[in-house]
C-alpha cells in the first residue's frame, strides 16, 4: 500500500524512505524489528521498536517482528513470549507478520548450496585457531585457507555430510570466499555455517548446522521484501556482507538495503542482554523484570509508563554518532507522564504520631479528596480524619531555621484537604526524642481554608492512625555506581539500590491493584507491586517529583 500522505521527515532515515517511495524504487516500506530471543528486552530495545514501528506507521506500510534465533545455544522459549508481551505493552502491533528466522533454515540452506555451485563459499576444515590465525589483523592481510580451492563437488559433499551430523562441532565450517585481503575484517572469508550439536526451542533436532547472523539476516529480510532494514551502527561494517549476500545469489530487485543508526545509551544503565543476564543467574537481582533493571518489564514493574518510553524516544531522536542521553531526560518524560494519570493519595514513610487534644475523642469526619488536580474526570475520594494521625517526621522540627513552613512549635501549618493545626507541645521519650506532637486546630478551617483569609504558608500530608494501614514501601536508587562496561559490575553495584520501608497509607491505598500507578502527595510517583496480597500491599517508588531536567529539557530540540 503506497497510502502515504507525504509528510515531512524527521530523521535522515524517513527522508531516505521518502526518496525512495518519490523515485518508485520501493512502492511501500516494510522494516522489521528483529530481536535475538537470548534475553529480555531493555530499553535500548524500545528505541528500535519504536523506530521501526513508528516509521512503518508513518508510510502506511508495516513492521514485522522476527525473531532472530540462530543460535540455539542461548536462546529460550520464554524469551520468545517476554518479548511479544513487552512489544505490545509499549504500544505496536506486528499484526500477522511474527517470523522466526528458523523457519526459514530450509530456504537458507539452499542458497548455501547455491552459494557453493556458483564457487562463492566453501568448506573450511581449520581448526577454530587456525582460522583466526589465517585471519590476519587489521594490519595486515590473512592467508588463504589451504581448504580454499576445494572443488565444488568436495564441498557439496562435505556440506551434506555436515548438515548429516557426520562431523563434530568445530572440524568443519562452512565459509564465503570474498577476499582475505579485503581491509574489512568482514570481509575475510567470513563463516556462513558451523556446526552445533544443540537442541533448538523450534526445529528440535532437525538441524545440527546453523546459519551465522549475517549471513541468514540478510537472507531473511530479503525473503520477507523488507525494503529498510534498520540496525544500530556496530553493523556499519557488516553492510557489505548483507550486500555480497543478496548480489552473489543474484536475489531479485528490489534488494533490501540496510541503514545504522546511533544505539540508545543512557547515563547510569548497563543495557547488554549479557550483564543482565549475569545479574539474573547470580541472583544479585530478583529477576529479569527486578524494578531495578533497565529491562522493559522491569521498568513496567518499577511504574514507568509506554507513553514515557515512546516520549524519550522521540525526543532523543535518530542520530547517526553514538551519544549518552541523561538519564534524567527519562524521569522528565516519566514525570510529564505520571502528573496526567496517577492517583494522589497519602502514605506517610517515617510516622511521627499527633493528637489533636481539642478534637473529641471517638469522633471521625469525612473529607473528600480530588484524585487528581490535573484531571476534570479524576472523581474525589473519601479520607477519614480523627483525633489521632501521622505525619511525616521530617514535616516537624523543634528549632525550626527561617522559612520552614511545616510544622514547628507554634506554627500554624495546613493539613492536606482537613484542617488548620497549630503545635502546642512536643512529647519526648527518654532518650529525648520526639515520640509524640499534642496540636489543635482550628474548627473554621475545615477543608484547608478560613474565611478571614488567614494563609498559612505549609500542607502536609498525613493519615488517621484509626483508619491507615501498613504496606511496604521500595525505594530505588540506580543499580550500578558507574555503568562502566568495562568493570566487572561486582564492583560497581550500588548497595543502596534497594531500601525497604514500612509506611502507613490511607486506606484508599490498600485497595489499588497491582500496576496501579500513584502520587503520593509530596514523595513522589509509586506503582503497586504484584508482591502485594491483601494484608500487605506492596509500593514501588517509580521517581522522585522532583525535576531538575524540566527546564533543561524544555528548552531541548530533538537531535534529528
Ligand atoms: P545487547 O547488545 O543488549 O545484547 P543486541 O543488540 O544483541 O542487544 P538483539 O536482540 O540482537 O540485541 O537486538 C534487536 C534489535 O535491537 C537490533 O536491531 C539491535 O540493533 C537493536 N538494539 C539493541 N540494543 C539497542 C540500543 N541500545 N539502542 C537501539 N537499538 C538497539
Ligand atoms: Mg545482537
Amino acid at each position: 500500500m503506497s497510502t502515504h500522505e507525504t509528510p515531512t521527515p524527521t530523521n535522515f532515515i524517513h527522508a531516505i524512505i521518502e526518496a525512495d517511495l518519490a523515485s518508485g524504487k520501493h512502492a511501500s516500506v516494510v522494516t522489521r524489528f528483529p530481536p535475538e530471543p537470548n534475553g529480555y528486552l531493555h530499553i535500548g530495545h524500545a528505541k528500535s521498536i519504536c523506530l521501526n514501528f513508528s516509521t512503518a506507521q508513518k508510510y502506511g506500510g508495516r513492521c514485522h517482528l522476527r525473531f532472530d534465533d540462530t543460535n540455539p545455544v542461548k536462546e529460550d522459549i520464554e524469551y520468545v513470549e517476554s518479548i511479544q508481551a513487552d512489544i505490545r505493552w509499549l504500544g505496536f502491533d506486528w499484526e500477522e507478520h511474527l517470523y522466526f528466522a528458523s523457519d526459514y533454515f530450509p530456504k537458507l540452506y539452499e542458497c548455501a548450496i547455491t552459494l557453493i555451485e556458483r564457487g562463492k563459499a566453501y568448506v573450511d576444515s581449520l581448526s577454530a585457531d587456525e582460522i583466526r590465525a589465517y585471519r590476519g589483523t587489521l594490519n595486515e592481510p590473512g592467508q588463504n585457507s589451504p581448504y580454499r580451492d576445494r572443488s565444488v563437488a568436495e564441498n557439496l559433499d562435505l556440506f551434506a555430510r555436515m548438515k548429516a551430523g557426520e562431523f563434530e562441532e568445530g572440524t568443519h565450517i562452512l565459509r564465503a570466499k570474498i577476499d582475505m585481503a579485503s581491509p574489512n575484517m568482514n570481509l575475510r572469508d567470513p563463516a556462513l555455517y558451523r556446526i552445533r550439536k544443540a537442541h533448538h526451542h523450534r526445529t528440535g533436532d532437525a538441524w545440527c548446522i546453523y546459519p551465522m547472523y549475517d549471513y541468514a539476516h540478510s537472507i531473511s529480510d530479503a525473503i520477507e521484501g523488507i525494503t529498510h532494514s534498520i540496525c544500530t551502527l556496530e553493523f556499519e561494517d557488516h553492510r557489505p556482507l548483507y550486500d555480497w549476500c543478496l548480489e552473489s545469489l543474484d536475489w531479485p530487485q528490489p534488494r533490501p538495503h540496510q541503514y545504522e543508526f546511533a544505539r540508545l545509551k543512557l547515563t547510569q544503565t548497563l543495557m547488554s542482554k549479557r550483564y543482565l543476564l549475569k545479574l539474573v543467574q547470580e541472583g544479585l537481582v530478583s529477576g529479569w523484570d527486578d524494578p531495578r533493571m533497565p529491562t522493559l518489564s522491569g521498568m513496567r514493574r518499577r511504574g514507568v509508563t509506554a507513553a514515557s518510553l515512546r516520549m524519550l524516544c522521540d525526543r532523543v531522536g535518530v542520530a547517526k554518532s553514538n551519544s549518552e542521553v541523561d538519564f534524567g531526560l527519562l524521569e522528565f518524560c516519566l514525570r510529564e507522564d505520571l502528573n496526567k494519570v496517577a492517583q494522589r493519595r497519602m502514605a506517610v514513610l517515617d510516622p511521627l504520631k499527633v493528637v489533636i487534644t481539642n478534637y473529641p475523642e471517638g469522633q471521625f469526619e469525612t473529607f473528600e479528596a480530588e484524585n487528581n488536580p490535573e484531571d476534570p474526570e479524576g472523581g474525589h475520594r473519601p479520607l477519614l480524619f480523627g483525633r489521632e494521625l501521622y505525619i511525616e517526621r521530617n514535616d516537624f522540627m523543634e528549632n525550626p531555621p527561617k522559612k520552614f513552613f511545616r510544622l514547628s512549635p507554634g506554627q500554624e501549618t495546613r493539613l492536606k484537604h482537613a484542617y488548620y493545626i497549630t503545635c502546642q507541645e512536643v512529647i519526648k521519650n527518654e532518650a529525648g526524642e520526639v515520640v509524640e506532637l499534642r496540636c489543635t486546630y482550628d474548627p473554621d478551617s475545615r477543608g484547608g481554608w478560613t474565611n478571614d483569609g488567614r494563609k498559612v504558608k505549609g500542607t502536609l500530608h498525613w493519615v488517621s492512625a484509626a483508619h491507615a494501614r501498613t504496606a511496604e514501601v521500595r525505594l530505588y536508587e540506580h543499580l550500578m555506581l558507574n555503568a562502566d562496561p568495562d568493570l566487572p559490575f561486582e564492583e560497581q553495584l550500588n548497595p543502596n539500590s534497594l531500601t525497604v520501608i514500612e509506611a502507613l497509607i490511607e486506606p484508599a491505598l490498600a485497595e489499588a491493584k497491582p500496576g496501579d500507578l500513584l502520587q503520593f502527595l509530596r514523595q513522589g510517583y509509586f506503582c503497586m507491586d504484584p508482591d502485594s496480597t491483601p494484608d500487605r500491599p506492596v509500593f514501588n517508588r517509580t521517581v522522585g517529583l522532583t525535576d531538575t531536567w524540566a527546564k533543561m529539557a524544555k528548552n531541548m530540540q530533538p537531535s534529528a
